[in-house]
């Protein structure tokens, strides 16, 4: 069984192994047809079911046989250019090998006694991210599991840097398109959902700052605390970028700590055509970013940041057996001090090994590509009689139903947008999202993938037609 230990005497084995690990998912992409297969859950379970797991078989070429079926034929692949769902990007090269590089040497970077040169890295890409944002000389933050998490760890921040001696008193305000994390996060931290009041938005999907402004006047007259202002850079459905140098205003004027929430626009940070969109983030108290939306890195990639250092103290407990308080003195850099968690991936570095390979720049015209993307559809769907389109896009989201000709019941026009998501996911042949506006169902491409063309969008609009339209013929039917 030593065998299997991953150590000196070993290092042909992981070598071998590896190698035929990445040469079975390196032809897995070189043959994929379609992102999915289209299998239900019900008909892969079984097969996942009948795995005995005190059954071990005992070598890994066997494993990954088995793997074969129980998870990379029908898995569903974002690197596909018909993989148009969710936030989930195709991911560079040079990313995986750190990933690769990473779990090997499997350093925690709770400490420098267990990362050493990792804490050194992941500081300099957290002070490269802080300038590219313009947080300041102060500015500092860490790597995150993701932008729940990083909004989670800002809005704890905001709490603490509050002014208050009760937590019903505060409140934050976030607009009725931001990330259900918000509401969460206030769960999380005892405020209760009802302390995130709903800030209305524009026809643009972005904040309405006469409205903000009016609740926070609100809350100041009621007694109660604005704790933060959450401003999206980048909302999951429309990528609306909410107004940021008017909302830094005001959090100014009522006292409010500013975050903005940037896991999908971060991109635009890098970005060489459209860094402009996201002017006036620099104001911010606190910054999320998901590297693994518009960084094109693996899950998970992610980091807060925050431009008072200080404030990241909040999220500092001592151990003996860890981080003892004297290693403060000494100025052993542990980067658990700042951290909600203490085990934790080197992430970074995949980020490193991206920056080292491509730049910046070769990140950003990544990103500028799929946003100039998302323009060509607006246009091929705005010039199209049978859809209807939400907004104009400011990243590289896309929200639109089909609306028929005939049927005018919009609860009948609901479904059939339903129908033609599920037959879309059920074919396999390309995979898009949903959500709702204004009470009504539709559909959403999310473009992250520099591949797609504007031909794969034009046959992905056939396809959701064809299916929308036998809904409708089938119901039809039904009625008669
Ligand atoms: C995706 C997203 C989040 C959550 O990030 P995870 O990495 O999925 O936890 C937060 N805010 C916005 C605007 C997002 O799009």
């Amino acid at each position: 069984m030593r065998s299997h230990l991953l150590n000196d005497t070993n290092a042909e084995r992981y070598r071998r192994t590896v190698t035929e690990g990445v040469e079975r998912v390196a032809a897995k992409l070189a043959a994929t047809d379609r992102p999915f297969t289209g299998i239900t859950a019900d008909a892969l379970a079984p097969r996942i079911e009948s795995i005995d797991l005190d059954r071990p078989l005992g070598d890994t070429t066997a494993v990954l046989d088995e793997l074969e079926e129980v998870y990379l034929r029908d898995a569903v692949y974002f690197h596909h250019p018909r993989y148009l769902a969710h936030l989930n990007c195709p991911v560079v090269i040079p990313a995986v090998l750190g990933e690769a590089v990473l779990s090997a040497v499997n350093s925690s970077l709770d400490t420098w006694d267990q990362s050493a040169g990792g804490t050194l890295i992941e500081r300099k890409l957290v002070d490269w991210t802080a300038a590219r944002i313009g947080l300041g000389p102060a500015a500092d933050g860490v790597f995150t599991s993701g932008g729940s998490q990083s909004n989670l760890q800002a809005l704890l921040l905001a709490r603490e840097e509050a002014k208050t001696d009760s937590l019903e008193k505060l409140r934050v305000f976030a607009s009725e398109v931001s990330h259900f994390s918000v509401k969460k996060s206030a769960q999380l931290l005892g405020l209760g959902q009802d302390a995130v009041v709903c800030v209305p938005v524009d026809h643009d999907k972005r904040m309405q700052t006469v409205a903000l402004a009016r609740e926070l006047e609100r809350c100041a007259q009621d007694g109660l605390v604005p704790m933060a202002v959450v401003a999206t850079a980048g909302t999951t459905d429309f990528g609306s970028i909410d107004p940021l140098s008017e909302i830094a205003a005001l959090c100014e004027r009522f006292g409010a700590w500013m975050h903005v929430d940037a896991a999908y626009g971060c991109g635009l940070l890098a970005s060489v055509k459209y860094r402009d969109r996201i002017d006036g983030i620099e104001h911010a108290d606190s910054v999320t970013v998901d590297y693994h939306k518009s960084f094109f890195q693996p899950v998970s990639s992610s980091a807060v940041l925050v431009k008072d250092a200080a404030t990241l103290r909040h999220a500092t407990y001592h151990a003996e057996y860890l981080n003892p308080r004297r290693m403060v003195q000494e100025r052993i850099p542990n980067q658990v001090d700042k951290s909600l968690q203490t085990t934790r991936r080197f992430d970074a570095l995949k980020l490193w090994m991206t920056l080292r390979t491509m730049g910046a720049d070769g990140i950003g015209r990544l990103f500028d590509e799929v946003c100039d993307l998302a323009v060509e559809g607006w246009k091929l769907l705005a010039a199209d009689p049978r859809f209807d389109v939400v907004v104009e896009p400011s990243l590289s989201t896309l929200v639109f139903r089909y609306i028929p000709r005939a049927v005018t019941d919009p609860a009948e026009i609901d479904r059939a947008n339903l129908y033609a998501r599920k037959a879309l996911f059920a074919s396999g042949d390309a995979v898009v999202a949903g959500t709702k506006v204004s009470g009504r169902h539709y559909l959403k491409f999310t473009l992250l993938n520099p591949e797609t063309t504007v031909d794969d969008m034009a046959a992905v609009l056939d396809l959701i037609a064809g299916h929308a339209e036998q809904y409708l013929g089938e119901s039809l039917d039904r009625a008669s």
